[in-house]
């Protein structure tokens, strides 16, 4: 096998189409060096490597060797220097670069090569001592860090005592013999700590920095960040050798990060964040607050510092035509990492840029009117997920605010919650359910899962390009970074501000728009969907097969999804409306009457508030098809559920209270979700979807009079023969004939049935006789066909997950391999009997971008959702026509 691939000097053996083996990193490097960019020549390790590595039981095979070696003399032919030479030594940095960008996650080690020896070599070869012992100092920390696994406390605490001893505030204050002083504390703690000395010999720290990386593929944070992401475990991470070069070779050097848009708005102007004097990871780590590119700002005592484009305008120049040219390469937005080595550019890394569901929205629009991407394209581009971002509140303009600070606006969106300190607080606290803001001086991969846990994150420290910002804007969270002014005391668990003190667990609102963050929670509005939203929603629709209908009882919600684009409903799930306050007292009545004719007498009461509702939903929907399903949940569920609530059922109902509970024992049922619910109840107490039956026509016939279309479903629950169908088909007929004959008009109308097991969807062919539509309800159809109980399933299932014994959960994304067949099969049967049927999903899938691609190969009309997924569904039902 292949397991190295060079690049530099004008030629590279790979390019972008290599990701899956050179990693994104690795193969844009590559590529940029291909088309003649300056970029420090390298080697890549493949994925592949990775894979056996460990299949080896973590060790190298022995033909990687020689590789690695060929490897070494690319960069040292073209660098002219030579690796561990006490003259003018070749210096390399180790990265990883897996398929899909897992910013910060995993490991990285630079200035590796550096010994007692070569640091003289070096500090030679720059003209410059402190440069030279500085950047070994760093090494033996970075390296001692990710290779050797020792505390990187122990090494900043000694950074810190060296400062003290000299009453320095900042590192650039300490001199050459400082310096010294610290590389030789370093290696004293470095022997104390490991017992063994710091490798002074470069093969060893190479070998040593190869492995590190290989083996962050598996830490606890990348494996939460890829379940995260959807990222497969078995994909690997690459590992990228490459020669330093320096941005921390003084003040005509600099480091510095570009996006080639704005990731916050999708604004057509470069955003970019430089350090002068500095090495690259001081940039991302958020530890200095960086200079911007293109225009002025501040330092932290107030005064200006300048842009990148005033203090080295022709390096800017250059950089600003990298800029172009790679964008209009690439025909995407870029996230670039560059270097300055005292004057000179050099390109690190360019990978397609992360940014917010706007900025998303912005660029796909404006690139597509550029006519650099096709309106295809630029459907293809959104995460329909992502999407949801935008559906969510905003900050009411005209609410109070109390601002106590403002810090950068990193993430958009309002968010508000209780202040926790750590990763792990939040994530306890949002557990139990609160919204939880994170607060941290800054954030670092191992709070991975406390942002994702979070509704919001703050920290004190950090550009826009640190790791908080940027990992914030990829999950969606909005986040307000640098906040300069707060105080966090993480010990104390509090966070002061403008002489004010805040605790865990006190609220506090961010608004990631403008960075403003507020004491309290603040109020919030629903967002207007004009814009950049709208025409790309426009060229969805233009594209998009199936039809997106919504799940929803209410008419408040059945009009928030038609904003959305509801083109019907799906799922109006009578029930919920059997639990309003005046109804329940009905609904127990009929539960608990002895007889036929006591049940019907509660059901009169219920009738007129369930016609109420249909002709509400029916003049909200406008002639769109309304989809009403009968009742399905099992009756228990109506039932009281504690002795204060027997009590009050008693008193209204003149029942005894040992009577009720009585008829509440014989209701109980062992597996009420395999009970006496759905069209079972239809066939015991056929009063009930009589009453509902007649509701709907009243309601229809009502609306119709009134000029409106309306265009009734009525759905049958839980079916699995066709007998059962056609029994209930025949009491809604019959109602459906009184009712006209009462009302004197008649209207059109469908019948239908869910398709939620297994029996149904095997003997779809017969009960597609009875039917005019199929719904499949997938919630039902994934818990009967995995017998795994949805209501059960979130204690166990994400160890499945994690176990790989099942790729995602199957109640979230459709499990085609079984579900799935069954679907499909039930497609196939019900249109071998009726070519008309009608078939849509109103499960939660329906709302799953995965399993809407999954509907469109079948064939499906439409998906059904939950009203704020109707934009989501409508671009991924687009994305899985195109
Ligand atoms: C289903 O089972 O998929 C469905 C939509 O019905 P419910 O969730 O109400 O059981
Ligand atoms: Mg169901």
């Amino acid at each position: 096998a292949n397991w190295v691939y060079k690049f530099g000097g004008g030629k590279a053996d790979g390019g972008t189409g290599d990701k899956n083996l050179l990693g994104g990193k690795g193969a844009n490097l590559a590529e940029m060096a291909g088309i003649g960019l300056p970029v420090p020549p390298g080697f890549t390790i493949t994925t592949e490597m990775c894979t056996r590595f460990y299949e080896l039981g973590e060790t190298f095979p022995d033909d990687l060797t020689p590789e690695v070696e060929a490897g070494l003399d690319h960069i040292e032919t073209i660098t002219e220097k030579r690796f561990g030479a006490p003259e003018n030594p070749l210096l390399v940095s180790v990265r990883s670069g897996a398929r899909a960008s897992m910013p910060g996650m995993m490991d990285t080690v630079l200035n590796l090569g550096l010994n007692d020896a070569t640091v003289e070599g070096l500090a030679r070869a720059a003209g410059d001592e402190r440069f030279a012992w500085d950047s070994y100092r760093r090494f033996i920390q970075m390296y001692s860090d990710v290779v050797l696994g020792l505390d990187h406390y122990l090494f900043e605490d000694a950074l810190e005592i060296a400062k003290e001893d000299k009453g320095y505030a900042l590192d650039t204050e300490l001199t050459a013999e400082d310096l010294k002083a610290l590389v030789r504390r370093y290696q004293e703690i470095v022997a104390e700590a490991q017992g063994d000395p710091f490798p002074q010999d470069p093969q060893q720290q190479l070998w040593g920095g190869i492995r590190a990386v290989f083996a962050s593929w598996n830490t606890e944070r990348a494996k939460v960040y890829r379940r995260l992401n959807d990222i497969p475990h078995d994909w690997g991470t690459a590992v990228n050798v490459q020669a330093m070069v320096f941005g921390n070779m003084g003040d005509r050097s600099a480091t510095g990060v570009a996006f080639t848009r704005d990731p916050s708005t999708g604004e057509n102007a470069t955003y970019g964040e430089f350090l002068i004097n500095a090495q690259g990871e001081d940039v991302v780590a958020g530890i200095r607050t960086p200079q911007y590119l293109t225009k002025a700002g501040k330092d932290a005592a107030g005064a200006d510092k300048p842009s990148m484009e005033e203090a080295m305008p022709e390096v800017y120049g250059e950089l600003a035509k990298v800029f172009d040219l790679l964008e209009s390469h690439y025909r995407d937005m870029q996230d670039i990492e560059f270097t300055v080595e005292e004057g000179t550019l050099w390109l690190l890394q360019t990978r397609t840029g992360k940014r917010t569901a706007s900025a998303a929205l912005k660029i796909a629009v404006d690139m597509a009117a550029d006519g650099i991407i096709s309106e295809e394209e630029a459907v293809c581009r959104i995460d329909p997920k992502a999407l949801d971002q935008l559906l969510h509140p905003t900050l009411d303009p005209d609410a109070k605010r109390d601002v106590i600070a403002t810090g950068l606006p990193a993430s958009p969106g309002a968010a508000a919650g209780v202040i926790a300190f750590t990763a792990d607080e939040a994530e306890r606290r949002a557990s139990l359910g609160e919204d939880v803001l994170l607060v941290r001086i800054e954030t670092s991969p191992e709070d991975i899962h406390g942002m994702h846990a979070a509704t919001g994150i703050l920290t004190a420290r950090g550009g826009m390009t640190s790791h908080a910002a940027v990992v914030a804007r990829g999950m969606g969270r909005p986040c307000v970074s640098g906040a300069g002014t707060l105080q966090v005391d993480r010990d104390a668990k509090t966070m002061t501000v403008g002489g004010r003190t805040f605790k865990e667990g006190e609220l506090l609102t961010i608004d990631g728009g403008t960075g403003e963050v507020m004491a309290g929670e603040v109020a919030t509005v629903q967002p207007k969907l004009a814009g950049d939203f709208a025409t790309l929603m426009g060229w969805a629709d233009a594209h998009r097969r199936m039809k997106v209908r919504t799940n929803a009882e209410t008419p408040a919600e059945c009009r928030t999804a038609r904003e959305f684009g509801a083109e019907g409903i799906g799922l109006c799930r009578t029930e919920h409306m059997f639990f309003d306050a005046g109804r329940i007292t009905s609904v127990r009545e009929m539960i608990l009457a002895e007889d036929e004719k006591g049940r019907r007498a509660a059901l009169e009461k219920l009738r007129p508030e369930q016609r109420g509702d249909f002709e509400q939903i029916f003049r909200v929907m406008a002639g769109l098809p309304v989809t009403i399903r009968l009742l399905d949940p099992p009756l228990h569920e109506f039932m009281p559920q504690d002795d204060a609530d027997f009590a009050e059922v008693a008193s209204a109902s003149g029942l005894a209270v040992d009577k009720l509970k009585r008829r509440a024992a014989e209701l109980h049922e062992f597996n009420p979700m395999l009970g006496h619910r759905g069209c079972r109840l239809g066939i015991t107490y056929p009063e009930i979807y009589e009453m509902q039956a007649r509701a709907i026509f009243e309601a229809a016939l009502t609306v119709s009079a009134e000029d409106e279309a309306v265009l009734p479903e009525i759905m049958v629950p839980l079916v699995m023969s066709p007998g059962e169908l056609a029994t209930i088909r025949k009491l809604i007929e019959k109602a459906a004939e009184e009712v006209f004959a009462e009302m004197g008009s008649r209207i059109d109308y469908l019948v239908g049935t869910m398709i939620e097991l297994p029996r149904a969807a095997l003997r779809a062919n017969d009960i597609a006789s009875h039917a005019e539509f199929f719904s499949f309800g997938t919630n039902d159809l994934t818990q009967t066909t995995l017998g795994i109980s949805r209501d059960d399933a979130g204690r166990f299932l994400g160890q499945y997950v994690d176990k790989g014994l099942l790729p995602r959960d199957p109640f979230v994304s459709i499990d085609e391999a079984g579900v799935g067949e069954l679907v499909e099969l039930a497609a196939e049967r019900g249109r071998a009997t009726n070519p008309d049927i009608k078939l849509g999903i109103c499960g939660e899938h329906g709302g799953d971008p995965a399993s809407i691609a999954f509907c469109e190969k079948t064939g499906l009309a439409y998906v059904s959702c939950s009203p704020y997924r109707v934009p989501i569904a409508r671009l991924a039902a687009a994305q899985a026509a195109l």
